[in-house]
């Protein structure tokens, strides 16, 4: 499996003098698994730099969406494989009801049809961006009911686990070849809120991880101002892959605010205070262009 870093930032695209080597778009991180359709996970701005690096090639792409807050959906209708006649492109936004649906999902629901449009698509309707969803020329569906066991069907280990998160959230883990890769943004591991998934739960689901990707868009300093954001503090992703016992840490989903100098620091620390420990835990800080073979 290979993984390829596109968009890093959290909550806005932040473009400017002091993000131009971590970068500014907003999440997407694509999967490559040799024989198998490309995986993308989420559809921030960085979607659309890997459109460019797709519109050349000819795989099927499904597109594995955590959630559906601005930052994960706004690079979509600028994705170009959208525009190529006869591209297949899945889409799995895996669990919105009925109410942030389009009306054109709700008509197809109605009919007993379990291919629905989705978000992703419901914000292409001539308001909101100038394209509508019906001429998109690419085939496009989007698979919302036991879109888990399509993704097995098609022979990918896939499984999910329910974030913390205001208005719910998902991450993923892809087993391949005896390697793990696990996706895990928008997730607050000690919230203030009731959680949906303990921290327990997140050891055992990212346990031994070969890659680990991990919300780390807060430091101590941030609280108690943004506590209750769904997103987690530097030191807690590194604690949960200490107890995990994950063999990379991605820290990821930085904060729009964060200048380059400071995610420099924020790497120099994790790393530092990770090395403290038994057994060691690599740690990286996402930026866009990194690519991990796994
Ligand atoms: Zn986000
Ligand atoms: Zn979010």
């Amino acid at each position: 499996m290979t993984a390829k870093f596109w968009g890093v930032r959290g909550s806005i695209p932040s473009p400017g003098v002091t993000t131009t080597r971590y970068g500014g778009n907003t999440p997407c991180v694509s999967l490559h698994l040799p024989g198998e359709p490309i995986l993308v996970f989420d559809a921030g701005t960085g979607i659309r730099d890997l459109g460019k690096a797709l519109a050349a090639s000819k795989e099927e792409i499904f597109i594995v969406l955590t959630h559906a807050h601005w930052d994960h959906i706004q690079g979509f209708p600028f994705f170009a494989p959208l525009y190529q006649p006869n591209r297949e492109i899945a889409m799995f936004p895996t669990f919105f009801g009925a109410t942030t649906v389009c009306g054109m999902c709700q008509r197809l629901k109605a009919a007993g049809d379990k291919t629905m449009v989705c978000p992703l698509l419901a914000q292409m309707d001539g308001i909101h961006f100038p394209v509508r969803s019906e001429h998109i020329q690419s085939r496009t569906r989007c698979i919302t009911e036991e879109e888990m066991s399509y993704l097995h069907s098609r022979g990918l280990n896939i499984s999910k686990i329910a974030a913390n998160h205001p208005g719910g959230s998902f991450g993923y883990k892809v087993e391949a070849d005896g390697k793990s890769f696990v996706y895990l943004t928008d997730n607050e591991l000690e919230p203030p809120y009731q959680k949906t998934t303990d921290f327990d739960g997140f050891v055992k689901f990212c346990w031994q991880a070969d890659v680990l990707i991990h919300d780390a868009q807060y430091l101590e300093q941030d609280m108690p101002l943004k506590h209750g954001w769904g997103h987690s503090l530097v030191t807690q992703a590194c604690d949960l892959a200490l107890k995990a016992e994950v063999k990379h840490l991605i820290l990821y989903h930085h904060d729009p605010d964060r200048a380059d100098y400071e995610l420099d620091w924020i790497q120099e620390d994790a790393r530092r205070k990770l090395g403290e420990q038994k057994p060691h835990v690599p740690c990286t800080v996402a930026f866009e262009g990194l690519s991990i073979a796994i």
